[in-house]
């Protein structure tokens, strides 16, 4: 296990589309293993390979406090819309309104390769729509209604876990 390094906005690979993971052995294992300390160690709610430069379908986010790890996900079915705070790790200190389900339900692989479906509701909703559109290139700037400075929405005070928005 080990920490990676988050690539920012301005990195062209954040921009690609990512391939579906065909390997469900130990390099799989060691990449989820990794993207969840990175995401933990980051204090983030969700983290996509691409963001660690490596353009493969795997995601992991956070969900009922415990982490999902989501193997060529997608989402086949959602519900609602909301808009609401998000930040995210390739885009640091700023955060955006972004309009998202409430309710999604993505059909995903584990790491052994097994299908399951999961249903995810409010902030974990969010967290895996953000980080699908990862794997396709999408940045949530690219939709947010509004994108601030936090400086502009918490003050000037150091108090990252004061933030509202989960960064993903
Ligand atoms: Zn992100």
């Amino acid at each position: 296990m080990a920490l990676r390094k988050i690539l920012t906005e301005e990195d062209p690979i954040l921009r690609k589309k990512s391939k579906p993971v065909t390997d469900f052995g130990k390099r799989t294992a060691d990449l989820m293993d990794d993207l969840a300390d990175t995401m933990v160690k980051a204090n983030g709610l969700g983290l996509a390979s691409p963001q660690v430069g490596l353009l493969r379908r795997a995601v992991v986010i956070v969900r009922d406090e415990k982490i999902v790890e989501l193997i060529n996900p997608e989402i086949i079915a959602s519900e609602g819309e909301e808009t609401g705070l998000e930040g995210c790790l390739s885009v640091p200190g700023k955060s955006g309104y972004v309009c998202r389900p409430t309710k999604v339900t993505v059909k995903a692989q584990d790491r052994n390769g097994e299908w399951f479906e999961l249903e995810c509701e409010g902030m974990a909703a969010r967290a895996a729509c953000h980080e699908l559109d990862h794997l396709d290139g999408i940045l949530y700037i690219d939709k947010a209604e509004e994108v601030l400075d936090d400086s502009e929405l918490y003050g000037d005070e150091d108090e990252e876990e004061e933030k509202e928005s989960g960064e993903a």
